[in-house]
C-alpha cells in the first residue's frame, strides 16, 4: 500500500561477473536475518574458477567486505514500505534489497580460507546467493599523501 513502483528501462548499462556463490543456513526470507552480526552463523564464500587464484594474500586480513547480488529481489520500486506497514521511503534511504540494482554488501570476519572458499561471519544473505566482488575492510586502508607533499614538510 502507498508503494510507487516504475517501468525498467528495456536496456541494461553494465555486465556483471559472478565469481561465485555464497553458502548460507537461510532458505528463506523470513528466517534471513536483515543485517549480518559478525559472531553470526559461520557461511561459505564459493569462489568459481578461475576467481580462487585471486584470493592470494586475503588471509592476513580480518575483515572483508562483501558484495553480492540480491538475485530473487523485485527491482522497480522508488518508494516502498519495508515493513508492509503503509508507511514508505524512497528506494535510496533504505538498504532494502528491492533496488534497481539489488546490490548487498557487508563487513564479515574471515575465519579461515580453505582453497578457493572463505569461511566467514557476518553475511545476511540466501544460500546461493550470486558473488559479485571481495576487498579487504576499507577501514585498514588510509587516504593516499597529496601527490608531491612528503610528511613533514608543511
Ligand atoms: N547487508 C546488505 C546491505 O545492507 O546491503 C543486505 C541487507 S538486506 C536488508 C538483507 C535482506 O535481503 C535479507 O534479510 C533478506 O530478506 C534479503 N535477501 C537476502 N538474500 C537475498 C537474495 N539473494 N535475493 C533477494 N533478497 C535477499
Amino acid at each position: 500500500m502507498g508503494e510507487i513502483r516504475t517501468e525498467l528501462p528495456a536496456t541494461r548499462n553494465a555486465g556483471l561477473i559472478f565469481i561465485g556463490r555464497i553458502r548460507t543456513p537461510w532458505q528463506d526470507r523470513k528466517a534471513c536475518p536483515r543485517q549480518g552480526r559478525l559472531d553470526g552463523p559461520l557461511c561459505r564464500i564459493e569462489l568459481a574458477d578461475p576467481w580462487g587464484r585471486a584470493l592470494d594474500g586475503i588471509e592476513v586480513y580480518d575483515r572483508l567486505e562483501v558484495l553480492y547480488w540480491l538475485d530473487r529481489s523485485r527491482r522497480d520500486l522508488l518508494r516502498q514500505s519495508p515493513r508492509d506497514d503503509g508507511r514508505t521511503q524512497g528506494t535510496f534511504a533504505l538498504r532494502s534489497p528491492v533496488r534497481p540494482n539489488p546490490i548487498g554488501t557487508s563487513i564479515v570476519r574471515l575465519v579461515a580460507r580453505e582453497g578457493a572458499t572463505l569461511l566467514v561471519q557476518g553475511l545476511d544473505c540466501l544460500d546461493g546467493t550470486p558473488l559479485l566482488d571481495l576487498k579487504p575492510d576499507r577501514s585498514v586502508f588510509g587516504p593516499l599523501a597529496q601527490a608531491g607533499v612528503r610528511a613533514g614538510s608543511r
